[in-house]
């Protein structure tokens, strides 16, 4: 089965002649199905350009980009955009809901916009609530809700339709650790669902959470390791059986 995403020798260039930036320079990077891969480094080593190319938001210099095995490359800019609606699910530090509209409704504006009737989208919606605790809150707008259940309808909205790249920049950052730790739970259940998931994060706890960590620095992948033992692992030791 091919990797939910992959990317080959992806470089990026900002600018051009002197004053040109190498964002990031030939980047090998593969996220199976049920994996969580966290990205570190210092500022300005391409990690929010890595996750903008993996997400198509962006187009690479050279190198290839491909999700569920379908390159990117000369994709029409349509199909290019129907797959990141469909395949691809963001969460910001930011959240970026809208604020004129309910918990629900930011959720299936992604779904209506890609022909899904009112009533299916509404459906999905709910569901992808129910799954985060937040029925109660649906018609509810982003200003009536507290930072954590606003990081949780930014997820469900994430999530919703079955989408199989979660990309994540910094997803628990105007969160107290405790709501941080739900966001990296939930991340991980749609991971156990089949997602693959790559955040970005500076909290070395967080970090503990993935499968896998990838160190960038200067837009190189430096190194890449299992995380050091962290909250799942302590749990996985409490299941084995006693000597
Ligand atoms: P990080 O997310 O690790 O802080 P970025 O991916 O944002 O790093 O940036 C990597 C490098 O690319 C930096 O030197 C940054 O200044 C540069 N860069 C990022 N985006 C742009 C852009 N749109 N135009 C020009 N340079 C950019």
């Amino acid at each position: 089965m091919s990797p939910v995403l992959e990317m080959r020798g992806v470089s990026k260039v900002y600018g051009e002649g002197p004053a040109a930036v190498k964002a990031l320079t030939g980047v090998d990077l593969s996220v199976e199905s049920g994996t969580m891969v966290a990205v570190m480094g210092p500022s300005g080593s391409g990690k929010s350009t890595l996750l903008t190319i993996a997400g198509s938001l962006e187009e690479p210099t050279s190198g290839e980009v491909l999700v569920e095995g379908t390159s990117l490359v000369g994709m029409s800019r349509n199909d290019r955009a129907r797959m990141r609606r469909r395949r691809v699910g963001y969460v910001f530090q930011d959240f970026n809901l809208l604020a004129g509209l309910t918990a629900v409704e930011n959720i299936t504006l992604p779904l209506e916009l890609d022909g899904m009737r009112p009533k299916a989208a509404r459906e999905a919606g709910l569901e992808a609530l129910g799954e985060l605790d937040l029925t109660d809150r649906a018609g509810h707008y982003p200003d009536e809700l507290s930072g954590g259940q606003r990081q949780r309808v930014a997820i469900a909205r994430a999530i919703v339709g079955d989408r199989r790249l979660l990309l994540a920049d910094e997803p628990t950052g105007a969160l107290d650790s405790v709501s941080g730790e739900g966001v990296m739970r939930l991340l991980k259940v749609a991971c156990r669902r089949g997602a693959a998931a790559v955040l970005v994060t500076h909290d070395a706890h967080l970090a503990s959470w993935a499968d896998r960590v990838v160190f960038v620095r200067d837009g190189v992948v430096v190194d890449q390791t299992a995380p050091p033992a962290g909250p799942e692992s302590l749990l996985a030791v409490e299941t084995e059986p006693r000597a």
